[in-house]
């Protein structure tokens, strides 16, 4: 599976769902390059990196978090450039590197975790990192010719979910903002959900990004979104 293209400055690693891996985005300005997501272990990110280095893009010079979820941070100490995440991503993560003191904590997750254990297989030690850059509202990008406004929003699956929206190129990343929250039981919060749905609605974009599936047209996404919020 290789490197796709979204737009022409826009490209993306599918994400792969039998091992649970998320897309990994990359915005190629004409000064910087941004990634969006750090993957679920070095072995995505070396991955990525293979697939950017086989389609002639050189490593990006910053990555930015969606939220804390393993799949999306774990291959962070692996990451070429700098690392922007929210300051409550970094809260999770401190508490994630606490967990992995203790050696046992790798092979619980793998126990957990069909997927965990066969990115983590043979693997005996957890490597989290925090990010180099921290923010708490926005922060904005200038690519070169390209814009990445990057911000926290309300969504039901995390805390700390960060968008990033590409106003020259109508693309906005949700990572997995739309979705349950799996460490609270898979609830969904409907009024987090609504209010989720407004912010995309008013966003001017023509695709919307979720780490776990193909870009979807925005009025695909709030058509199914509306029948989750409504029902
Ligand atoms: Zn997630």
């Amino acid at each position: 599976m290789g490197i796709k293209n979204l737009t022409d400055r826009i490209y993306y690693l599918p994400h792969e769902a039998e091992v649970d891996r998320p897309m990994l985005a990359y915005l190629k300005g004409s000064r910087f390059s941004l990634a969006i997501d750090a993957g679920y272990s070095a072995k995505h990110i070396d991955d990525f990196y293979d697939q950017l280095e086989g389609a002639g893009l050189k490593k990006p010079d910053f990555t930015v978090i969606t939220h804390w979820h393993y799949d999306h941070t774990f291959g962070m100490s692996r990451i070429h450039g700098a690392s922007i995440a929210h300051e409550k991503t970094n809260l999770f993560l401190k508490e994630q590197q606490e967990k992995a003191l203790e050696p046992s904590y790798i092979n619980r997750l793998k126990k957990e975790n069909l997927c965990f254990e066969r990115e983590y297989h043979g693997e005996t030690k957890l490597h989290i990192v925090l990010s180099d850059i921290q923010f708490r509202k926005e922060l904005l990008l200038d690519l070169g010719g390209m814009t990445a406004k990057i911000y926290h929003t309300e969504a039901p699956h995390s805390e700390d979910t960060v968008c990033v929206y590409v106003p020259e190129e109508k693309v906005l990343f949700l990572g997995d903002a739309t979705s349950e929250d799996f460490f609270n039981n898979g609830y969904m919060d409907k009024s987090k959900l609504r209010k989720l749905v407004h912010m995309i609605q008013a966003t001017d974009c023509i695709y919307c990004v979720l780490s776990h599936t193909e870009p979807l047209r925005k009025e695909d996404l709030l058509s199914y979104l509306y029948g989750l919020s409504e029902s």
